[in-house]
């Protein structure tokens, strides 16, 4: 393509909406523009990341067996409706109506389409398991929608789907699968971890994330020193640590102290002079059995996943100021585990140890200190409640610790189990005829989100250091100048001979000066730069690698060895 006639609207300054550096450096670089919030057109440039993505995808799963379809996005909400999600899926789900009142969504996800495909379509064991793929438009209504591909409202996603006859066939197919995946972020020259994660809206049972590493990560990865384990924040268990009540130390008796207007944490403990793990944090949440005090120390974050399985329930959120002041009889900021009646009380498996704590004293501006586990409170229960930290011991080995760092969810796979097919009476007829649930895996990868992911993780100052099999093009000819008849046609020599080689060449054709074609190329990160200037006249065109810097002269008719 010449540079001449491709629409990038390359920018000098950042745009002040973007954040990151992906999405400052696509719509500096003009690969995308804005429609509306998480809503994007993809320019040329950009369009051609999307499709170097999308194929490797797509070689990848049809070399593991998947068959690929295309699935519509507008989508009936009865189907929704056989599994309940059409009501769980909350606001996220775009809904709309027909002109004769039907409802419908925009698909954020096809679980239902696919198993309702299915069902219809795959009557006997013979015919499975099978793994049906798209590379589709995907719409989530996103709280918010932000880092440019990151976090759109519109997205392209790849969506996979599994059916089987037997636990081991899925375990098979989710091997496979993870295999795969690891081809294709290995093909994109990707630095990426596999994490366990949580399997959040999706549901089902175990799942895990492909995470692209980078500083500028929305998810924190924790890792263990010593084994193997990895796991996202939402998901990271906690090694066990000894659960015993605590031993108070006799001579400092529980004391109630006035506290006026003083709440949060930080307030409380600077406040007492006292450290924030000894803080006993008493959250009061309503559930569908009633309402509960989740306690967790002041220097830990609860967390709602978790706490929803040790209590039990499928429902939980923060109470409000009313139910406050119903359970415990005090304003909202001033809730404690000591003397809390009428409440099931749940307690994250290090409050015990707090051996000399402090807590609301269910009074307004009142707390407690000096509070004990055992001698002054009990739980109900005792769980993994809240996200690790970093000092928390590893799950699996109990031995190492957590080592944290950030990266990007770009892909997750899924072992979904029968929760669709039940729901959706999703069967085959088996060897003795008859009637079985299927058994369901998922595997998802965001196209735009890997694109930036792949941004994230490799730029400079300059720009984007695209690797070779996802960038736009792989060589970029630049004439240093065009007035100069000999090194014009020299590059237009080039061109066409790069060209029927079949590599991706870009000709800058560009009347502009040699430092704003450079840095425009740079910018929008080709990986390799043929720059057609004074060695011409030996003969010589330089090659400059992108990433390293490396330069090189070499005779023109070497230029297509080099490149290929
Ligand atoms: P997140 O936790 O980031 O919201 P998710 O768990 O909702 O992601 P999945 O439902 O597992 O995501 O979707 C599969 C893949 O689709 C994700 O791994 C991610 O790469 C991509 N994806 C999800 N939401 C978005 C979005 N709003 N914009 C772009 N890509 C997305
Ligand atoms: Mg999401």
């Amino acid at each position: 393509m010449r540079m001449s006639q491709v629409v990038a609207p390359t920018l000098r300054e950042d745009p002040s909406e973007a954040e990151v550096i992906s999405h400052k450096l696509m719509l500096r670089g003009g690969f995308i523009r804005k429609l509306a919030a998480g809503v994007y057109t993809f320019l040329p440039l950009g369009f051609r990341v999307l499709n170097k993505v999308s194929c490797i995808i797509r070689e990848e799963m049809t070399r593991a067996g998947a068959q690929e379809v295309l699935m519509p996005t507008l989508l009936p909400a009865e189907l929704w409706q056989e599994t309940g999600r059409w009501d769980m899926y909350g606001k996220e789900l775009f809904r709309i109506k027909d002109r004769h009142d039907r409802e419908f969504c925009l698909g954020p996800t096809h679980e239902e389409v696919i198993t309702d495909l299915v069902r219809t379509s795959v009557r006997s064991y013979k015919q499975l398991p099978v793994n049906l793929y798209q590379i589709q438009t995907k719409f989530r209504d996103e709280i918010r929608p932000r880092f440019g591909l990151m976090r759109g409202r519109e997205f392209m996603m790849k969506d996979a789907y599994s059916f089987h006859t037997s636990e081991e066939s899925l375990d098979k197919e989710y091997k496979n699968m993870y295999e795969t995946y690891c081809r294709i972020f290995d093909r994109m020259g990707l630095k990426y971890r596999v994490v366990e994660a949580d399997s959040g809206l999706i549901g089902g049972g175990y799942s895990q994330e492909f995470m692209v590493l980078a500083e500028t990560g929305e998810e924190e990865i924790f890792h263990c020193s010593h084994c193997d384990y990895s796991a996202s924040r939402d998901s990271a268990g906690i090694g066990k640590w000894k659960v015993e009540a605590g031993t108070p130390n006799s001579e400092l008796r529980t004391q109630e102290l006035h506290t006026p207007n003083v709440r949060t944490v930080e307030e409380v403990s600077a406040f007492l002079k006292i450290k924030p793990s000894q803080l006993i944090k008493t959250l009061i949440y309503e559930t569908e059995t009633g309402p509960i005090a989740a306690l967790v120390r002041g220097d830990h974050a609860i967390n709602e996943a978790k706490l929803k399985k040790v209590a039990g329930v499928e429902d939980l959120r923060l109470a409000d100021a009313a139910v406050i002041k119903k359970v415990t009889k005090a304003p909202v900021g001033f809730a404690g585990p000591v003397g809390l009646k009428g409440v099931k009380i749940i307690a994250d498996t290090v409050v015990p140890l707090v051996e000399d704590g402090a807590s609301g004293a269910n009074k307004e501006d009142h707390h407690l200190v000096h509070i004990a586990y055992g001698r002054d409170y009990k739980a109900e229960l005792i769980g993994d409640i809240r996200y690790a930290v970093a000092a928390d011991k590893c799950p699996r080995c109990a031995e190492g610790k957590f080592e944290v760092s950030r990266g990007i969810e770009v892909g997750h796979i899924f072992k979904l189990g029968t929760k669709y097919s039940t729901k959706m009476n999703c069967v085959y007829l088996d060897e003795n005829n008859q009637e079985k649930v299927m058994i369901m895996g998922c595997y998802g990868i965001g196209v735009g989100r890997t694109a930036a992911a792949a941004i994230e993780q490799n730029h400079d100052k300059d720009g984007i250091l695209w690797p070779a099999p996802i960038a736009p093009f792989k060589v970029a000819l630049i004439p240093a100048n065009t007035s100069e008849k000999e090194q014009l046609e020299t590059a237009e020599k080039l061109y066409a001979e790069l060209r029927s080689a079949g590599i991706e060449v870009l000709l800058d054709d560009r009347e502009d000066r040699m430092g704003v074609k450079l840095k425009d190329i740079d910018l929008i990160g080709i990986p390799i730069k043929v720059i057609i200037g004074k060695a011409l006249k030996e003969g010589k065109v330089e090659v400059k690698d992108r990433k390293t810097g490396e330069m090189k002269l070499v005779e023109v008719k070497d230029v297509r060895n080099i490149c290929g």
